[in-house]
């Protein structure tokens, strides 16, 4: 397959409060995509930012005492930290209120709505939630109550622009229904048609200076108004590029919108609508080229209940992704948001399934493995290991050194065969790439994690199957084909070891590298085996965590145990 151009976003939160889990979710999920088609040799761009100029943040500075700039700035800085407090790769970061990209292509892409004349003045009196910052229709409500916020929504009555969403409906249902615009999954996109179905009605694209309090972009030409806060934070997909520039300084925007192979927007099911309906026929109106790709995920509950700020605060909230990556490391939490959370429907977060996740996978399963590998091959062989040769077709190895293909390694000669009974174990080592590369194109990202574990589990039985302990014992006995038999049983496990790191590396790239270097060749041996992951120590009562005490992470015992049983 030919290298892809593929520009990836995640939505831009507003910083009315601290990045939570839900957000966590949609940002490691990005970056898996990132890191996946970097690795297989695509141009890939991923973006985040936040949306600086909600309403919400007015109002949240104003309910703190500070002012709005402070506010947002603070928030702002704490959402851009999270690149490595969860290790994300993002390559651009855009803060709607600062970035001085924004404002000229929010501007450039309203004038050009404006000149295929689907912007307009009109009266309008609507109901507004400011939470979802959405006007709704008496139908939407739950009884006069927002659905999502359990609060009544204000009356709102002024002159706006509005926009003609109208217009599109015909052209979004063709891009949508034809897949020329992919919305994953189905059910997200059956939703979309039959919403574009029941009618689209022109939208409110502005608000009085007022009812902004001032805070925003203005609607270039018309000093009262302020040009509504969705259109506002959609536009940063393109003004991140460069879109409001002229000439050579639009070079971003030519490379990574109008001539990108795969433009891929990740949002969560509650703004499906603005990305799927109100952005695309934005685009459409300024004859600019749409999404190709927009996958959508549902949302995180934790211990139960809805994610809510009310529910939120302190370092041992279970919502704060940054708490639980530094009680619980980085690996352990993006594991359980990648092995836990299925393709559609909500999941439940608690801070004992990430525990038991954890340990049962990541100390266990692949510790437990590269543990006994290291143990096995410095017990016996002062880790000196000719790992099997690479599978045709199957990703390059971390690490420089370690790529055990065709040309083998100055120190050792060429690279052995498989020995023929690991069929299964190179079975999976050869079958994970793909499997991986087909469940990420589908969004699937359980099924992703769960081909590279296929690796593991097949390594830990092909471990107990050979029983490498009992070759030692009949090596020294002087029986003659243990030698070579315990060099080949070596040489699969650390050949499928590294294959476990290449194909681990988007999904956890900090243990991935950890597992890479445990069975590296360096100077002609594998560094001195000691756990990659060591296993969380036993989860405290949740009256105990809301003190703030997490459990302690105990050094390495597990894996330091099961080492000593094999050798
Ligand atoms: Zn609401």
């Amino acid at each position: 397959m030919t290298a892809e151009r593929v520009y990836l976003s995640t939505t831009i939160p507003y910083v009315n409060s601290r990045a939570h889990l839900g957000h966590a979710l949609e940002l490691v999920q990005a970056d898996v995509l990132a890191r996946h088609h970097r690795r297989i040799g695509d141009e890939v761009r991923l973006q985040s930012g936040t949306d600086d100029n909600s309403l919400k943040n007015v109002l949240a500075a104003a309910a703190a005492g500070i002012s709005t700039r402070e506010l947002v700035n603070r928030n702002a800085s704490a959402f851009a930290a999270l690149r490595e407090q969860l290790s994300l790769s993002f390559d651009d970061f855009i803060r709607t209120s600062s970035d001085p990209r924004h404002r000229p292509g929010v501007e450039r892409l309203w004038r050009a709505c404006q000149a295929s004349g689907d912007l307009y003045r009109a009266n309008y009196q609507g109901l507004y939630c400011v939470g979802c910052e959405q006007f709704y229709s008496d139908a939407e409500l739950d009884g006069g109550i927002c659905p999502d916020h359990g609060t009544p929504p204000q009356l709102v009555h002024e002159e706006n622009w509005f926009f003609r969403l109208s217009k599109y409906a015909g052209q979004l249902h063709d891009l949508i229904s034809s897949g020329t615009l992919r919305i994953e999954p189905a059910a997200r996109r059956n939703e979309v048609l039959g919403f574009i179905a029941s009618g689209l009605t022109d939208f409110s694209a502005s608000r009085s200076v007022d009812r902004a309090r001032g805070w925003g972009i203005g609607v270039p030409g018309d000093p009262g108004q302020v040009i509504y806060v969705w259109w506002d934070a959609l536009g940063n997909y393109i003004t991140s590029l460069n879109f409001g520039a002229r000439g050579a300084e639009r070079a971003d925007y030519r490379r990574w919108w109008t001539d990108a192979d795969r433009r891929v927007h990740v949002v969560g099911k509650g703004v499906l609508r603005f990305h799927a309906v109100y952005w695309p026929a934005i685009l459409l109106s300024a004859g600019q080229p749409v999404p190709t790709e927009i996958y959508v995920h549902d949302y995180l509950t934790v211990d139960g209940k809805k994610i809510s700020k009310s529910a939120r605060g302190g370092a041992a909230d279970a919502t704060d992704p940054v708490a639980l990556a530094s009680a619980y490391g980085i690996d352990a939490l993006r594991w359980w948001l990648l092995r836990e959370v299925p393709r559609a429907g909500d999941t439940d977060f608690t801070v004992d399934k990430l525990i038991a996740r954890a340990n049962e996978d990541l100390a266990n399963g692949l510790g437990n493995l590269i543990s006994r590998v290291g143990s096995i091959a410095h017990s016996y062989r002062n880790g000196v290991v000719q790992p099997c040769r690479r599978p045709h077709g199957t990703s390059r190895w971390l690490a420089a050194g370690t790529d055990g293909g065709p040309g083998g390694s100055p120190q050792h000669g060429p690279a052995p065969e498989w020995p023929a009974d690991a069929g299964p174990l190179q079975t999976a080592v050869q079958l994970a790439p793909g499997a991986v590369s087909a469940a990420l194109a589908r969004y699937d990202f359980r099924a992703g994690t769960a081909a590279v574990w296929e690796i593991v589990e097949q390594a830990n039985k092909y471990v107990e199957a050979t029983a490498p302990w009992n070759l030692a014992k009949a090596e020294r006995a002087g029986e003659g084909l243990a030698s070579r038999r315990l060099d080949e049983v070596l040489g699969a496990l650390v050949a499928a070891s590294r294959a476990v790191a290449a194909e681990l590396w988007p999904f956890l790239p900090d243990l991935a590298a950890k597992v890479a270097a445990a069975c590296s060749d360096v100077g002609g041996a594998l560094p001195a085996p000691h756990p990659v992951f060591p296993r969380i120590g036993p989860a405290r009562s949740a009256a105990s965590r809301a003190e703030g005490q997490y459990p302690a992470v105990a050094a390495g015992e597990a894996g330091r145990q099961q080492v000593s049983e094999v050798v």
